[in-house]
């Protein structure tokens, strides 16, 4: 399972917020039917006739019924979208769908409500509510909002792609995501911060698996909850770094450190480029870094 999620990870160039298909699901794909494992582009969406409107810097297709939720994350999205291009110079058009249960189990290939990008396809699929998601009730976080750091996240994976920021490291490529969501919010929307307060109390048991490399090569197979707790980690860690440095200081230093196309390397040599972009950042995550 390690390898196939790897080699999915790897191949497609894709990058989700999570990944919760079973191994078993990705062998029932027919190779040649979908132009990737993961299918839904944004022609599918057309196809479905979905509602569809724009803003200046996103394609939005919601499902009906979703048009206030659509129109919510857009106005962040948006934003973020704007707010990208004068920080760090990421201009593009992104494609956002907003999909209700019935939508997403007829297009996208994740289970829902988990969000994610397709980062070659300049897309983010984005569920009517994360409220579904396992853990939620636990967490005691707005559904609203918390999907809306969410779909930042997403557009996150999206413009770290295009900037040729880390396409190697699972782990490290969530925790970039983070980074420009956790930018983002404390920047422009400090209100978002669902996202950025730690491992919700009562939650930290889901963290039975705590090691990054663990994550890097079992990403969602360590489970969904389990998933989650990485992913309050390591925007916790992300939020402590953009509080330390300018964010463009700190994507110039993903592109330095994180280059594409650098090759795997030693959990000790990472953590040391992490440190060269934040001095001390990665104390708060001893107890991840080990086997
Ligand atoms: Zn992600």
């Amino acid at each position: 399972m390690g390898m196939t999620m790897r080699w999915i990870g790897r191949r497609s160039g894709a990058l989700f917020a999570a990944m919760i298909m079973s191994a078993g699901l990705v062998m029932q794909l027919p190779a040649a039917a979908q132009p990737s494992p993961f299918g839904l582009d944004e022609a599918q969406l057309v196809t479905r006739s979905l509602a569809s409107f724009e803003t200046e810097h996103l394609r939005v297709h919601h499902s009906s019924g979703a048009e206030d939720a659509a129109r919510a994350y857009a106005e962040v999205l948006d934003d973020a979208a704007g707010w990208l291009a004068d920080e760090v110079g990421w201009r593009a058009t992104l494609v956002v769908a907003v999909l209700d249960g019935d939508d997403w189990r007829a297009l996208a290939r994740l289970p829902f409500p988990v969000p994610h990008a397709r980062p070659g396809e300049t897309m983010v699929v984005i569920p009517t509510s994360i409220a579904a998601y396992p853990g939620f009730d636990i967490w005691k976080l707005d559904a609203r909002e918390l999907t809306t750091a969410l779909a930042v996240h997403e557009l996150g994976h999206v413009a770290a792609y295009d900037l040729d920021i880390n396409r190697e490291s699972l782990w490290v490529g969530e925790l970039v995501a983070n980074l420009f969501m956790a930018g983002y919010v404390r920047e422009r929307r400090p209100d978002l911060d669902a996202l950025l307060g730690g491992v919700p109390q009562g939650f930290d048991g889901a963290g039975a698996v705590r090691s990054l490399a663990a994550l890097d090569e079992q990403y969602a197979g360590v489970g969904l909850e389990n998933y989650a707790w990485f992913q309050f980690r390591l925007a916790e860690l992300a939020d402590a770094m953009v509080r330390a440095r300018p964010f463009a200081e700190i994507v110039s230093g993903l592109q330095r450190e994180f280059r594409f196309g650098q090759s795997a390397e030693e959990m000790t040599a990472t953590l040391a480029r992490l440190e060269r972009i934040v001095p001390g950042s990665t104390a708060g995550i001893v107890d991840m870094t080990g086997e």
